[in-house]
């Protein structure tokens, strides 16, 4: 079996403390590997190297620092059929939608190129006779990155880039189910150019993260995973004096507007419902036609668009649309929701429980399922699924449809699909969600644009990568200097203007 430990200065380490997590293969059911769960003392050590490590680093200027990031990047497409594999081993997603959480993430190290344009400060000439100001950005230290599994390279990319590029020395906690992409993207960014101990990736479970929360050392830390963790590590990693954005879970709307393109719409709401078995965090899960003709409508174009997707594991290629969810736990949870669903009175309009595939019968497949008519009192409405299943709940108006979205306690990403600005605009004015799509279902920003929802799928103040990123990892620090040529006056007591 293989066994999988932790990269701390610049090598692969065994882990010490006999406790192992399985990786498994979800599209057998089988375990693959396990990963060595790090002991008190072994996060301690790879905190503490990553100290000494951090002021050689934060000294390097950042155009040095750009160009690992630039030898970096070259890397990552380099290795992208490689990265993609193992990203799809664990995970369990397809080949192309793996190259696109590399490509996602890739995409950050990009803007990470040119980090200097983003750490220069402020300067002020001449403030007062012989006063200079200027406000410089300087790194936080050694701070933390816990990742979840959905994304096993796009997030882990997310927080190296950004913290590295400004000066940071970091560690990183992977989720214990996808450990492997972080540690090979560890070794390539040492064959990029970055110094030992900068980044440590120390894998393990609640204990790790505790240690980090505690740990004096640690500066900031950036999570990402589901809302109740989210909201937990927050509070701790705030109530020990730490930096911390936790950006949480989500349950994403859709609007449909009588006079949207139908067919443009359904084909939205398959792709951004089921790809990746909707185990991602901007997955749309409510579609919200306005009308019941809207509605009847856009259910008949949804049905046969679902019922010939191919559900399967990674290796059978690529006109696979979808592969497994992560866990035999995960998949229980998602069939007892719709199972729920039905109990509750939602209409099961495609029903993904008994899907089975000959020679995967162990693995954690689950088949697209599609509601009509949720209410909002429902489970499969109040929970994140986080599985390929799709809510429709019914608006009678626009206004309606507005209010739902908006007295949902999530806030990550929302869609409207319409053919009317006026109706697109109010809505990207009004809604209380961090990031708006018009006729486009799944509004990821840009990476020179910054990431992060609002309500409980985001708990702290500045978004992920972006220029906000490189304001979460650097700290402000303000300079006033006088020059005393010229200057002829003597102390004073008084607190007073500089002019
Ligand atoms: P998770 O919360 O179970 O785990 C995330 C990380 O926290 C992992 O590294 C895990 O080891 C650690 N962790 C788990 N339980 C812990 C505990 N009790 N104490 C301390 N640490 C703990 O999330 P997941 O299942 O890996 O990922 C799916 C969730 O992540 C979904 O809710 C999804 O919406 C969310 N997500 C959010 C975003 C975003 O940017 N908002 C992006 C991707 C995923």
């Amino acid at each position: 079996m293989q066994e999988i430990g932790h990269w701390i200065n610049g090598k692969m380490v065994k882990g010490t403390s006999g406790r192992f997590a399985d990786v498994m293969n979800p599209a057998t059911g089988e375990v693959q590997a396990r990963v060595a769960l790090a002991t008190p003392a072994e996060l301690d050590h790879a905190i503490e190297e990553a100290a000494k490590a951090q002021v050689g680093w934060a000294a390097t200027n950042p155009q040095s620092r750009a160009r690992v990031m630039m030898a970096f990047g070259a890397l990552i497409n380099q290795n992208m059929d490689k990265l993609a594999e193992m990203v799809a081993r664990e995970h369990g997603k397809t080949i192309p939608d793996a190259k696109g959480d590399v490509q996602r993430g890739l995409e950050v190290i990009e803007v990470c190129m040119g980090a200097p344009a983003m750490l220069k400060g402020e300067a002020m000439d001449s403030a007062g006779p012989g006063i200079d100001l200027y406000a410089i950005r300087q790194p936080l230290g050694v701070v933390a990155g816990i990742t979840p599994f959905n994304f096993p390279a796009m997030i882990p990319l997310w927080k190296i880039g950004p913290a590295l590029s400004s000066g940071n020395a970091m560690i990183l906690k992977p989720s214990e189910r996808v450990p492997s992409t972080s540690l090979f993207l560890a070794e390539l960014l040492q064959q990029a150019g970055l110094p030992d101990g900068v980044l440590q990736v120390v894998n393990g479970d609640k204990d790790v993260v505790d240690g980090i929360l505690d740990h004096p050392v640690i500066q900031g830390v950036g999570f990402v995973g589901s809302t109740p963790i989210a909201q937990y590590i927050y509070g701790r990693a705030a109530s020990n004096g730490k930096r911390a954005q936790c950006f949480g879970g989500a349950k994403n709307h859709m609007i449909i507007m009588p006079d949207a393109d139908l067919d443009k719409a359904a084909d939205a709401l398959v792709g951004a419902g089921y790809g990746a078995a909707g185990e991602r965090c901007m997955a749309i899960s409510v579609a919200v036609p306005v009308g019941d003709k809207t509605a009847d409508a856009l259910i008949e174009r949804l049905v046969p668009r679902i019922e010939k997707l191919k559900v399967g594991p990674y290796t059978a290629g690529n006109d696979i649309d979808f592969g497994p969810v992560i866990t035999k736990q995960s998949k229980d949870r998602i069939l007892g929701l719709i199972n729920s669903g039905v109990e509750q009175g939602a209409k099961l309009v495609v029903d993904g429980r008994g899907f089975k595939l000959q020679g995967y019968e162990n693995g954690f497949f689950v088949g697209p399922s599609l509601f009509d008519h949720v209410t909002p009192d429902m489970e499969i409405y109040k929970q994140e699924i986080f599985g390929p299943v799709l809510s429709t709940v019914r608006a009678g108006s626009y206004d309606q449809a507005l209010k739902l979205v908006m007295d949902n306690e999530y806030g990550n990403g929302t869609a409207i699909f319409t053919a009317d600005g006026d109706t697109a605009r109010d809505f990207a004015s009004r809604v209380n969600v961090g990031m708006v799509g018009i006729n486009f279902p799944i509004p990821v920003p840009l990476s020179y644009f910054s990431f992060g929802g609002w309500k409980k799928s985001a708990f702290g103040d500045l978004n992920q990568y972006g220029p906000d990123a490189f304001r979460f990892y650097t700290k402000t620090k303000t300079v006033t200097a006088r020059w005393f040529s010229g200057i002829k006056e003597g102390a004073s007591l008084n607190f007073k203007a500089l002019d």
